[in-house]
């Protein structure tokens, strides 16, 4: 991770400690208690500047000794433990949440703060259990606990449990009053997928339907829905994957195979033409779009049309190892080539390893290929191409 990836998500996951804090605090006024002073050590206002700074064993050097100078004060402990899990140490966390849980003078809030941050430590360090257990136990103490919440919505997802994640995700939908629609359908389509994978065609095709009815936005439910009808109506088929792109144009790639595959059944092989046309007109950068029209130019006897549509893909995006190959192919379509380079393009062809590098938007995680939930920050959606254009200094 770059260092201002590493910044941002800890800007972020120490904002969600403070947010936390802040809530906590605010649901435990009535319940009065005095904190000591730890905020007039020097070392509190050490472990800030550096946590700002993003020096994170320094911020848990400075802010431990706080915490020996004060060892009641709940929120160096919170904030502390977040740390040493934010840098791997979950054991030291889990050490820290579980002395503050055993502790008799917090406030409902706290202890519920406690045990979901225990919960989520467990989770992290792969004690699926105890992280149940400890979000169960937060939620005893506080039914409303987001963090708990959040946690077990998660724990479900990791362990494919989709029904249980989409319920509690509509849990905190309501509570945060927040527009989750986007995830909830994608929890839909891997309800959808799990009900094909056990052969009940109809209840996949519901599941699928209501993914899109939350949010349109949910391409691989379009997808799923399109390959169930693709042989018996490939004209629904070719309808669904249309407003898949018109939802989504930047994922249209992902419905090339298919999109292809039904305009040729509904005898209408041309519209595939017409719509990689309009997708590179709308966007000049788009490989994808210019890679299938060129190969289906090639596949037309008309190389020639498609070595120009390649040359302006190798133009704007050099790196794509596909486009170098489909541009060998037409070369060889056009007789162009010799027949050691012949033997070149076939050894290429045999031994190239294609890579799709996506990265992801919110952790900037980089995958080899197309995901729809990060595997790192388990987010949805997030995935988009990495794109490298030409190297500075050339044209
Ligand atoms: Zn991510």
């Amino acid at each position: 991770m770059s260092d201002t990836a590493l910044l941002a998500v800890l800007v972020a996951a120490v904002g969600g400690v403070l947010a936390g804090l802040a809530w906590a605090a605010g649901r435990g006024r009535s319940e009065k208690r005095r904190r000591p002073g730890f905020r007039s050590s020097p070392h509190y206002s050490e472990g800030l500047h550096a946590l700002a700074t993003g020096q994170l064993e320094l911020a848990i050097h400075e802010l431990d000794k706080v915490r020996r100078e004060h060892p009641d004060s709940v929120e160096v402990l919170q904030v502390l433990s977040h740390l040493y899990r934010v840098v791997g140490k979950t054991e030291r966390a889990i050490e820290i949440h579980r002395a503050l849980v055993g502790r008799r003078d917090l406030t409902r809030a706290e202890r519920a703060y406690a045990l979901a941050s225990l919960g989520t430590d467990y989770r992290k360090a792969g004690f699926l259990d105890r992280a149940a257990e400890a979000y169960r136990d937060a939620l005893d103490v506080d039914p409303k606990n987001l963090h708990a919440l959040t946690g077990q919505q998660k724990l479900h997802e990791e362990q494919r449990q989709w029904r249980e994640a989409f319920e509690i995700q509509t849990r905190i939908a309501r509570m945060r009053k927040s527009d989750d629609a986007l995830v909830l359908g994608f929890l839909q389509t891997e309800l959808g997928r799990e009900a094909l994978a056990a052969g009940r065609r109809d209840a996949a095709e519901e599941s699928f339907k209501t993914a899109l009815s939350l949010d349109r936005r949910v391409f691989p439910a379009h997808l799923a829905l399109a390959d169930l009808w693709l042989e018996k109506d490939p004209r629904r088929a070719a309808q669904v994957l249309e407003d898949a792109i018109a939802a989504v144009p930047e994922r249209a790639y992902l419905a090339f195979g298919t999109l292809q595959r039904a305009y040729a059944a509904c005898g209408e092989p041309s519209r595939f033409v017409s719509l990689c046309e309009r997708l590179v007109g709308q966007d000049p950068r788009d490989w994808r779009a210019r890679l299938a029209l060129a190969r289906q130019l090639r596949s037309e006897g008309r190389p020639g049309e498609a070595l120009g549509l390649l040359l302006r893909a190798v133009e704007a995006n050099p790196h794509v190892l596909l486009v170098h190959l489909e541009v060998w192919r037409t070369l060889r379509a056009l007789s162009e080539l010799g027949p050691d380079e012949q033997k070149y393009v076939a050894a290429v062809e045999e031994s190239a390893l294609y890579v799709d590098p996506h990265i992801c938007t919110a952790c900037r995680y980089r995958a080899d290929d197309m995901l729809w939930r990060c595997p790192h920050c388990h987010e949805w959606n997030t995935l988009v191409e990495e794109r490298v254009g030409p190297a500075a200094g050339t044209r």
